[in-house]
């Protein structure tokens, strides 16, 4: 994700932080400031950094279950609403995934535990009605956040946990589009509900109705593109009629070709025909305008762009797409040659194809 950068790295997996995340420090430590002094800034600040621990411990509870089924985890980010931890993928058998997800929570009620025993050996629960006094004391305050971490967690809408788990436990009576069809239903739902209760009551809660929307109509994209390519490759579904763009192009040159082809996005190559870059249309019209026709495209060509080899999962494509957001990658063969390219629109054209087909098939 852009805008955040490693920490530290812990059990081969990197953590990583967001840089809205410091606003958000800076911001509760003016708050706290304002209400009660130095004192009260630091003390408001060390707060909020225990809340992300517990967080952070949430995550790697996931990405430690997924590590037992070998899956691998690229990183984790600690962002101003909550964690993200890059899985390589999901684990394909329901039951896999129901232990992946619950192994985030289950590491809150853990914490949550100890903080209770801790508490009653040392004074006590105090009643609800202090809770939100900021004299409670700091355990019973952690407490309290890891009870509320793992309910909103464990609501079974995407993308949280708990949709994650009813999806999983449906997929054990049914396939797993229909089945991520059902969860996504019910988490629409659970949206519409979130959505009346905020208009009357918080408006935290018209925000989370939004998330988990969106949310549900990703992971019904993402199910649906998995059922109708189980087996496909990349080079099954690729654009092998395309132009790429010499190095030393300029925007004049990229802009005649943009007009007499329908492509919107071009492989960048050297004489030896490497993959150097992408030059999107967004990208070429900004240079256009910024810096004029004669600027060469390798100055505005998105650089980093992950190219995949032919024999690829159409699958596994798709998840490395998503990760970077790019645009389209270039396509490879076995002997590293630029043979096609994979984008979006493939996997929209893919979908409608295997549909059509599935539905006469019946
Ligand atoms: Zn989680």
């Amino acid at each position: 994700m852009r805008g955040s950068f490693p920490i530290a790295r812990i059990g081969g997996i990197d953590v990583k932080i967001h840089v809205t995340f410091f606003l958000l420090l800076a911001w509760i430590g003016l708050v706290y400031h304002r209400n009660g002094g130095m004192s009260a800034a630091v003390g408001g600040v060390i707060f909020v950094l225990l809340i992300f621990l517990c967080v952070l411990l949430h995550e790697f509870g996931h990405a430690l279950a997924a590590r037992r089924y070998g899956i691998k985890t690229h990183d984790i980010t600690l962002l101003p609403i909550g964690g993200l931890a890059r899985l390589e993928r999901m684990p394909d058998k329901p039951s896999e995934e129901v232990v992946v997800a619950l192994a985030g929570p289950a590491v809150n009620i853990v914490i949550a535990g100890a903080l209770w025993i801790f508490i009653g050996l040392t004074g006590g629960l105090p009643g609800p009605e202090m809770i939100e006094q900021t004299s409670v004391p700091l355990a019973v305050r952690l407490f309290t956040i890891n009870i509320w971490l793992v309910l909103f967690n464990m609501i079974p809408a995407f993308p949280m946990d708990g949709g994650r788990v009813l999806r999983a436990l449906l997929a054990m009576r049914m396939n797993y589009a229909r089945a991520t069809q059902i969860a996504a239903s019910i988490g629409q739902g659970i949206a519409f509900i979130f959505f009346i209760l905020g208009l009357w009551s918080n408006p935290m809660l018209l925000l989370i109705a939004v998330f988990i929307y969106f949310g549900a109509s990703s992971e019904v994209a993402f199910a649906q593109m998995k059922s109708v390519s189980k087996d496909l490759r990349v080079s099954a579904a690729m654009v092998t009629q395309f132009q790429t763009l010499p190095l030393s192009a300029t925007l004049h040159e990229a802009a005649e070709a943009l007009l007499r082809t329908s492509q919107h996005e071009f492989p960048i190559t050297d004489e030896l025909g490497k993959v150097h870059g992408i030059l999107t249309r967004d990208d070429m019209i900004a240079g256009l305008r910024k810096s004029g026709a004669e600027t060469p495209v390798k100055d505005v060509m998105r650089v980093n762009v992950p190219t995949v080899p032919q024999s690829m999962f159409f699958e596994r494509a798709y998840t490395v797409m998503q990760q970077c957001s790019c645009p389209a990658l270039p396509v490879l063969d076995s002997g590293g040659k630029l043979v096609g390219l994979f984008t979006p629109e493939n996997v929209g054209e893919m979908i409608m194809v295997q549909s059509a087909l599935e539905a006469r098939a019946r």
